[in-house]
Formats: C-alpha cells, sequence, structure tokens
C-alpha cells in the first residue's frame, strides 16, 4: 500500500484532488494534510502546496515531495525542509500549453495596446485610434527563463510570427530564436527586446530583476510580461517606469504581494493588465495523473525528470 499525504490550496478542493487521484491510480491511499490521527512514519509521499514549517522533515519514511505548482518556493520557504528529499516540480503538457496561450495573449495585448479599448469600454466611448504601425513581425519578444515553460512558449511566439529571442544560465539552441547565456549576455539581450518576458524561477539571483535597472537596457516603450514569480518585479520601479514613458505597458500574473492589495498603485497604473496568478492552472486530473506518474516511477526505480537541483536553487 502506498500513501500519498495531500494539502490542497484550498480544503473545498479536496475531493475534487482525491477524485483526481483515485482515476489515476485506484490503489493509492491518500492521507489528509490536516488528520491528527496519521503516524508522520506511515507517509510515503506528500503532494502539498505550502506545507508548514517542519512538517515534511518530521516525516521519516517520505520518499518525494511533488509540487503542485512548477514554481517551488511554497515549498522551499520553510527552513526545516530537508536539502536531501527528492522534490519534484510541476510539468505537464497542459502547464506548458496554458503558459504558452497566456504569453501569446499577453503579447498581442500589449501590441495592440488592447488595455485602452477596456479603458473606452467602460466609459462606453467608441474612439479608435490610426496610424497603427506596431504588428508581432516587427516586434522581439525576449523570454527570460528557457526552462519547460520557456522554451514552449519561446516557440509558441515564434510560430505566431513575432521576433523571438532567449536568455538563460546555459547555453540553448532553441531552432528560430536567439539565445543569450550568462550575466554577460544579459545587456545586449535586453537591448533587443520590446517585450519582456519573465519565466524565471523564484532564487535570490533574480530577485528584483524586474526593476529600474533592467528597464532601462530595454529598447524604447518595451513592455513587460511578469509570469514568473511575483518576487521578480520591483513594482514602485515598474510604475515610475510608465509613468516616465520608459515602458509602454505590461501584463502582470504574479506581483510581489498575492493577493494584491487594494492599495497597490498597480491596480491604477495606466497600461497595466493584472490576472490573479493563473497565467498557468493545470486541471486536477491533469496534475493528479503526473504525480502519479512520478510516483510510479520511483517505485520502478528510475529517476524522474524535473527533479529539484539544490546546487542551482530550482
Ligand atoms: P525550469 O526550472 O524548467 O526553467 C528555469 C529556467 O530559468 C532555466 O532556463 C534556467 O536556466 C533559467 N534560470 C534560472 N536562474 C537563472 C538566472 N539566475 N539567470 C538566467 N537564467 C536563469 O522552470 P519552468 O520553465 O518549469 O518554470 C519557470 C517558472 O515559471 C517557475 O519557477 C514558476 O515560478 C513560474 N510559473 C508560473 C506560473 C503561473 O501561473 N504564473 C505557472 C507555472 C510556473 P538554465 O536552463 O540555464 O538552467
Amino acid at each position: 500500500m502506498t500513501t500519498l499525504i495531500l494539502k490542497p490550496v484550498s480544503p473545498a478542493e479536496r475531493s475534487q484532488w482525491i477524485d483526481a487521484f483515485h482515476a489515476a491510480d485506484p490503489t493509492l491511499t491518500i492521507i489528509d494534510w490536516d488528520d491528527p490521527s496519521v503516524p508522520p512514519e506511515t507517509v510515503d509521499y506528500a503532494f502539498a502546496w505550502q506545507p508548514e514549517g517542519r512538517r515534511i522533515a518530521a516525516m521519516p519514511n517520505l520518499r518525494a515531495v511533488i509540487s503542485p505548482a512548477a514554481g517551488l518556493d511554497h515549498i522551499l520557504r520553510d527552513p526545516a525542509f530537508p536539502r536531501d528529499m527528492p522534490l519534484y516540480r510541476m510539468g505537464t503538457q497542459e502547464t506548458v500549453d496554458q503558459m504558452g496561450d497566456y504569453v501569446c495573449w499577453a503579447a498581442l495585448t500589449l501590441v495592440r495596446d488592447a488595455w485602452r479599448w477596456a479603458e473606452a469600454q467602460a466609459r462606453q466611448e467608441w474612439s479608435p485610434w490610426l496610424n497603427q504601425t506596431r504588428t508581432a513581425a516587427t516586434t522581439t519578444v525576449g523570454v527570460m527563463g528557457l526552462g519547460e515553460l520557456g522554451r514552449a512558449t519561446a516557440l509558441r511566439l515564434k510560430a505566431l510570427g513575432f521576433q523571438v529571442c532567449g536568455w538563460a544560465r546555459s547555453a540553448h539552441h532553441i531552432d528560430g530564436v536567439d539565445t543569450f547565456a550568462g550575466d554577460d549576455a544579459f545587456i545586449p539581450f535586453l537591448n533587443r527586446t520590446d517585450i519582456l518576458v519573465s519565466l524565471l524561477p523564484a532564487t535570490s539571483q533574480t530577485a528584483g530583476i524586474l526593476g529600474k535597472k533592467t528597464f532601462a537596457h530595454l529598447r524604447p516603450q518595451a513592455s513587460i510580461i511578469s509570469v514568473g514569480r511575483g518576487s521578480q518585479l520591483i513594482a514602485q520601479d515598474l510604475v515610475d517606469a510608465i509613468n516616465s514613458n520608459v515602458l509602454r505597458g505590461a501584463v502582470l500574473d504574479v506581483v510581489p504581494q498575492e493577493p494584491l492589495p487594494q492599495d497597490s498603485p498597480l491596480w491604477t497604473c495606466r497600461g497595466v493588465t493584472i490576472s490573479p496568478h493563473m497565467a498557468s492552472e493545470a486541471s486536477y486530473r491533469d496534475r493528479a495523473a503526473y504525480a502519479v506518474s512520478v510516483i510510479h516511477q520511483i517505485e520502478a526505480g528510475k529517476q524522474p525528470a524535473l527533479r529539484y537541483d539544490p546546487a542551482k536553487g530550482y
């Protein structure tokens, strides 16, 4: 009997997760994270969103933790998380496809200044603007992070007709995409970019990367798409850059504080479109099937992909 302890984002989701896990593997025993009668030594695997500090470390026979999200910051914020515990990030095809859809929508939204239509509609005002010269073909999207999501998103943007460049820590080859690697190539990468997308993980190196030092090197009237993690965005720098015409607009799915506080200047900043951290939110069915496949691989003595590397920090 293999056991999985489950901690969803909200208790209201529990029954849907249990159904999804049972559809993927009816033999799996699902344990409730909040059930005090469960001895910690009986837990084999954990599928947990924001596990409270020290809970994972207190499960002595745990074989792996599987994150319901591609980002792992919600787990690694626990200082007691055991450094050698196998930890896997989410990586389903739905996750990849939804992110690709979102970034393509956001890039086209920015090219056409679609926020102005929304603003005019709210005023019930029909006021076209003329001499629109911007197209996908004349716009270069720069994707920071060329991992599972960044690589596929870069290819989707290319297929849509954008010029695309990408930047990561190590060298990558992606057909039709100009790639840049490492800190020395960061400014040359920014110099080419009209729309900057962050698909970086939350690490100490990426914190605050969407700030004025970066914005200063982008092409004139550039825009931002924030889909990595909120810790990467310096909100006041973005507002200042838009108000001073350094930047033209932004689409933000992740912000420094979530939910975004009522008094945040981002809500009312001209040219900013906000979504509530749901650029990529794969179905219960898809994510449970992925988690079960990770468990089956480990039980068969294999090494599943997408394992967290403590040396790299992602
Ligand atoms: P991966 O780990 O597969 O890829 C991370 C990429 O970032 C790699 O290309 C890596 O470089 C690059 N990178 C990391 N650190 C640096 C650095 N300091 N400088 C330059 N490049 C760096 O992650 P995923 O593609 O699966 O996911 C990316 C992030 O997207 C997640 O961590 C999560 O925060 C976010 N996300 C957001 C969602 C949303 O709904 N908004 C949903 C899902 C994910 P290299 O290739 O050289 O290792």
